[in-house]
């Protein structure tokens, strides 16, 4: 496939914005990546900062990972590097390893999207395709088989100048989402730069361009589509940080069922249940503004929660099994791994567990055994509490305080209600 030909012919010259008129500094930069770049630099290369850090340190806004891009080809990286790893098997790239396990990607620029051209909506999987004869190219072609115009600014740190071929700066300025190209032929090729549209749309409070707007309803069932594998990256990038905004505008547009099947259109069609779902990842969020992270698992039990919850009401069955027979009949496009799923899935039946027990006055404590109890509590404090345990708070306390006569000592099953609990509980 290549998908240069659609494109509008690039501009003879780039916009290149120079101090007043950008906001980096180089102090925001990682310093590893500037030693890259000023590496590469003395050696002869143009090597760029790209990608989102360029973009969010344009809003302001702290950067996180730090891509170079380079017309330097991987062989000559990994040569000019002694910690250069070539990575990927269709599109090689280098990463830049320093001390601490922390490295930074380093891209040849390229014609053609490495997205696209890893899976056609026709269907073929990677290992069908082949590399393409001629991937690499000019700065110029590696900005236009980008995204959307934010994500596909150059800063140069030598000229202390952001160089823009898209027309990237205008939408910063003018707090647009625009899609390079043709909005149609761009998310036919890849229809997960839908959901990328609308992740950055949403993150940022930027607008999306009309023209690309027109096209998301036509083109979402494509997102069914794409690869699994895919999907999975790009839902881990949402479950990372500000996950509600995205989650909700995924919803408006009607995405969630073509990741998540029949979760995504229990969510789709139940206001009810989503807005369990929003406020729930409203707390993660609110959560990691605080600089205090959720693991995977806590985030996709959290996900899967308002979903599955009510299915634990059943008694007198194998609950496990239960919430695997519904992840399992749900058709997800999304290809959640399985331990992960496993993983989330005892997470919340002990979630559901500590509920009960709040309500019933007994508990299962020997659940506590279990490796999943620790992120169980946190998820427990999470979903009914707001926040996270603080300051040593535990469930057993709670639940001891809830219920005075409850057993003393951690571990041992309390079998008998409990009669003095409070009324109400
Ligand atoms: P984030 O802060 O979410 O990591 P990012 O812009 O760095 O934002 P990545 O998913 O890490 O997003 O992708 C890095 C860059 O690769 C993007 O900025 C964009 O230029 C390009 N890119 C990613 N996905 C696509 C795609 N599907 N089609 C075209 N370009 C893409
Ligand atoms: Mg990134």
């Amino acid at each position: 496939m290549d998908d240069t030909q659609s494109l509008p012919g690039p501009p003879a010259q780039p916009v290149i914005a120079t101090k007043p008129d950008h906001s980096i500094s180089r102090q925001d930069v990682d310093p590893d990546a500037l030693k890259i770049i000023y590496r590469l630099h003395r050696l002869g290369f143009t090597a760029y900062l790209t990608g989102g850090a360029v973009r969010d340190l344009m809003l302001g806004r702290p950067a996180k990972d730090f891509d170079v891009v380079t017309d330097a080809r991987p062989g000559q990286i990994k040569k000019r590097f002694a910690r250069a790893f070539i990575i990927g098997r269709r599109f090689r790239l280098a990463h830049v390893h320093f001390p601490g396990g922390k490295y930074i990607e380093v891209a040849t620029f390229r014609r053609i999207s490495d997205q696209a051209a890893r899976e056609t909506p026709a269907g073929a999987t990677a290992a069908e395709e082949s590399v393409p004869a001629h991937p690499y190219g000019t700065a110029e072609e590696d900005a236009f088989r980008r995204d959307i115009t934010i994500n596909a600014l150059y800063y140069d740190p030598i000229a202390d100048a952001v160089i823009d071929y898209v027309g990237g700066l205008e939408d910063i300025a003018r707090r647009t989402v625009r899609v390079i190209g043709n909005p149609a032929e761009r998310f036919t090729e890849d229809p997960v730069r839908i959901w990328r549209v609308l992740r950055y749309s949403s993150r940022l409070g930027f607008a999306v361009e009309e023209a690309a707007e027109r096209e998301i309803p036509g083109h979402i069932h494509l997102i069914a589509v794409a690869s699994g594998a895919r999907l999975y990256e790009e839902l881990n990038k949402d479950l990372a940080f500000e996950t509600r905004p995205v989650v909700e505008t995924l919803r408006k547009y009607g995405l969630l069922k073509f990741i998540f099947g029949k979760a995504g259109e229990a969510y789709e069609n139940d206001s009810e249940l989503f807005s369990q779902l929003s406020s729930l990842l409203e707390c993660a969020d609110r959560t990691r503004a605080t600089g205090i992270f959720l693991t995977i698992e806590e985030m996709y039990a959290l996900l899967f929660w308002p979903w599955l919850r009510p299915l634990l009401d059943a008694g007198g069955v194998d609950h496990h099994k239960l919430l695997s027979d519904a992840f399992r009949d749900a058709s997800m496009r999304v290809n959640i791994p399985r331990n992960l799923r496993s993983d989330a899935v005892q997470i919340m039946i002990i979630v559901e567990a500590m509920d009960r027990a709040v309500r019933t006055g007994r508990m299962r404590w020997a659940l506590t055994r279990r490796p999943h109890y620790k992120p169980a509590e946190r998820l427990y404090f999470l979903i009914f509490k707001g926040r996270l345990p603080e300051n040593g708070e535990t469930f057993e306390a709670l639940f001891r305080q809830a219920f005075p006569g409850g057993g003393k000592s951690r571990g041992r099953p309390r079998r008998r209600p409990f009669r003095n609990r409070p009324q109400g509980q």
